[in-house]
């Protein structure tokens, strides 16, 4: 195509909602990458974070966004400060960045963390932007309601998280049913070896220390426990029209095979690539296209081989409740991701062992359950109702536990 020599391809107003989180920082150095090669074009609507003022401000005057957004109401002052003067739009509290989401953007990166990151994205899919979607917790928070609104205001889902973006780029979506399986991989997390009585002592520094991916904290936890890959089975299931029983979780340590399709006939498509979420964010970021990362290359003399092996169901009761969860539908989902933020975030403040995570969560799970049936998920109140008693139930079981 000769127009590549007329200058940049890609032209994109961007948002990245989460800018100062592991994804945000990696999304902004890609964006950085891509205009300093003259490969794009980008002007920066808005940026978000919860708390780091300090690395807002400096993201901000390096990118110059029309916006910037800052959870922590507290924290407005604090910013005012740190922007010394800039020309740049300030909000404050969670409406702020709810609105960041309903800001003009063509492109919208979703890399808040956790249920926080719902209402900013549905904003953007009410728009019909394309959306880059790391943020998995809002497909299993209320995955009914962002496919469904992505869908009526014709915009487009882009998954970045690593397995279901290798999935997206083999997936035949004008033949789904020629798809007999999707094989979901998972590292297995730090504690793939170590024995239940082990992980029972395993302490938050133990469980963040990711053996292949430098990520934030809350998804560092969910791959120790794999609640991560039982999250990614639920996000799998909105994206790809083709029934959860159909997705299966195979765990690959190496994480070099970042997920497969196998279609009727027997061939297996896979995406690989070394562990570097630039590449995925690369990949959203130009789709259709494709845009150069600095990323290192796969060795595969390096790497010298490529192992499988089945999850340990036993040690990670978190795939099962996942499975349940999809299974179910409804509110579940839902309430399993609730409790499994406020079980994490005890976790990593010290307040609850590691394996109460998946317990908290199993009995979030059967307490919400007595009371609800199995209908569909038919609203984002709904969704948001059963997050806050899940959160409170949760709660609850916690404090139980350190009274023991
Ligand atoms: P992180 O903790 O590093 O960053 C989270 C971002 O969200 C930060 O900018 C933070 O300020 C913001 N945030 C947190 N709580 C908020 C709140 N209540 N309101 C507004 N903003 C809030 O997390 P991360 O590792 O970048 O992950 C982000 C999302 O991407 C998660 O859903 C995660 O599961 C998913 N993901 C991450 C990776 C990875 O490599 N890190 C890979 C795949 C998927
Ligand atoms: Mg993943």
């Amino acid at each position: 195509m000769s127009g590549r020599d007329a200058g940049p391809q890609l032209r994109r107003r961007v948002t990245v909602l989460g800018s100062t989180g592991s994804v945000g920082v990696n999304t902004l150095d890609l964006i950085d990458f891509a205009r300093s090669r003259g490969e794009a074009d980008v002007e920066i609507e808005a940026l978000t974070a919860n708390s780091n003022v300090a690395l807002l401000a400096e993201q901000a005057r390096k990118f110059r966004p029309r916006y910037v957004a800052i959870g922590d109401a507290s924290k407005k002052e604090a910013l005012i400060d740190a922007l010394g003067g800039l020309d740049v739009e300030i909000g404050a509290g969670t409406e702020a960045v709810d609105e960041a989401g309903a800001r003009d953007a063509d492109w919208v990166m979703a890399a808040i963390v956790g249920a926080a990151g719902l209402k900013p994205t549905l904003n953007a899919a009410k728009r019909g932007a394309a959306i880059a979607l790391a943020n998995k917790e809002c497909l299993v928070c209320a995955g009914d309601v962002v496919m469904d609104a992505i869908a009526k205001h014709g915009g487009a889902l882009l998954p970045v998280d690593s397995e279901h973006n290798a999935i997206f780029q083999v997936f035949d979506f004008e033949r789904p049913d020629r798809v007999s399986r999707l094989i979901l991989t998972a590292s297995g997390g730090p504690f793939r070896t170590w024995a239940k009585a082990d992980m029972a002592k395993a302490t938050p520094a133990q469980a963040v220390a990711h053996p292949n991916w430098s990520m934030g904290a809350k998804i560092s936890v969910d791959s120790a426990t794999m609640m991560n890959k039982g999250l990614e089975l639920i996000e799998a299931s909105h994206i790809f029209p083709i029934g959860h029983e159909k997705i299966e979780i195979l765990v690959h340590p190496q994480s070099v095979i970042h997920s497969m399709v196998e279609y009727v006939d027997g061939s297996v498509l896979a995406q690989l690539g070394t562990p570097d979420m630039r590449i995925p964010i690369a990949s959203t970021f130009a789709w259709p296209d494709r845009t150069p990362t600095p990323s290192a290359r796969l060795d595969f003399a390096a790497v010298a081989q490529l192992t499988f092996e089945a999850p340990d169901a036993e040690r990670f009761p978190s795939l099962r409740l996942a499975r349940e969860a999809v299974q179910r539908g409804g509110v579940y989902p839902a309430a399993l991701n609730a409790a499994n933020e406020v079980a994490v975030a005890s976790f990593l403040a010290g307040k609850l062992k590691f394996l109460d995570i998946a317990a908290v969560c199993e009995h979030v799970f059967n307490d919400v359950g007595r009371r609800n049936g199995p209908e569909k998920l038919s609203s984002l109140e709904e969704a948001m109702a059963a997050d806050v008693e899940a959160r409170r139930i949760a709660g609850d079981a916690i404090a139980a536990k350190a009274a023991a």
